[in-house]
């Protein structure tokens, strides 16, 4: 009777550490696999049809700043929708890392064209962006058109300013998953670029020309660089990506639709990354 207690009490205690075991080995699996992508948009045309595109979705509001989780097609997605400008961007992401813990990030929405194949309808995949209001100017009694100046930045090491414009690159990995879904976009073309983040709307023909000449700037817009800093800290991966909706180049004048195709492609990048993703941890 002893002796059958006695074994009793050992199976148990083995079956209780195979349970201990088995989820230890599996909580951080679970956990890995719901790690979502954080997809921004500024305004409603660059978000809101994402957030009806998700299944389940949960609304939270961070510092006024509005959060919605869900599911698309079976891939974890938060939507920030972080209102315009650079400030906003970098606090939202900055936030939106710390809440979520995403897998990646991606800014996304509208853009003016600087690169003279863009047309509205258009994707720009930002290969790279940088600050386009970094610059210091050249001491001068007039000559406010924006060209006589140098793009700087700042070294952190070193303390000081250097007179080389900051670029920050995207996530290889991102970059190369959104231009394989830029096979299936069918509203206009998509290249790989560089976005020209500013808090200004630029509508200077000659600003303009300056920009794509001396950056190699495709496109203009206000939260790609304010996003890509906060991701460089935290070691999160990153791309930004933009429709054109706007372009001085062909007097195309502001349509807030071409939102939409940039939500649509983003999500679909979302998808394939996280796929590309798990089976890279699946060992495939
Ligand atoms: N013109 C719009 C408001 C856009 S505000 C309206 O009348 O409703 C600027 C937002 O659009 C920013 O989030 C920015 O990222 C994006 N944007 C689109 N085209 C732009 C351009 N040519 N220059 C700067 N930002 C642009």
């Amino acid at each position: 009777m002893r002796k059958r207690t006695i074994g009793l009490l050992r199976l148990m205690r083995l079956r209780g550490l195979l349970l201990f075991v088995l989820l230890w080995w599996l909580l951080p699996l679970t956990v890995e696999a719901s790690r979502p992508v954080l997809i921004e948009g500024a305004m409603s045309v660059e978000t809101e049809w994402m957030i009806e595109a998700l299944a389940h979705p949960r609304e939270e509001r961070i510092g006024g700043w509005r959060f919605v989780s869900g599911d698309y097609q079976g891939t974890p997605v938060v939507v920030a929708v972080t209102s315009v400008g650079m400030s906003n961007a970098a606090a939202v992401t900055a936030l939106g890392i710390e809440r979520f813990h995403p897998v990646a990030v991606i800014n996304q929405g509208t853009a003016g064209g600087h690169n003279p194949v863009l047309h509205v309808r258009d994707i720009v995949v930002g290969a790279r962006s940088f600050d386009a209001s970094a610059w210091i100017s050249h001491q001068e009694a007039s000559g406010a058109d924006g060209r006589h100046v140098v793009f700087y930045r700042y070294d952190e090491a070193m303390g000081t300013v250097t007179g080389e414009a900051h670029y920050i690159p995207a996530d290889a990995t991102l970059l190369a998953v959104a231009m394989e879904c830029a096979k299936g976009y069918r509203n206009g073309r998509v290249i790989q670029g560089t976005m020209a983040t500013s808090n200004s709307w630029n509508r200077q023909m000659a600003r303009i020309q300056f920009l794509y000449e001396q950056t190699g700037s495709s496109c203009e817009e206000m939260e790609t660089f304010a996003a890509a800093v906060v991701c460089q800290r935290f070691g999160v991966p990153f791309v930004g990506i933009r429709v054109i909706s706007n372009t001085e180049l062909y007097n195309e004048t502001f349509q807030p639709e071409t939102g939409l195709f940039c939500q649509q492609f983003a999500l679909t990048v979302a998808k394939a990354y996280a796929e590309k993703r798990k089976l890279a941890e699946e060992g495939v």
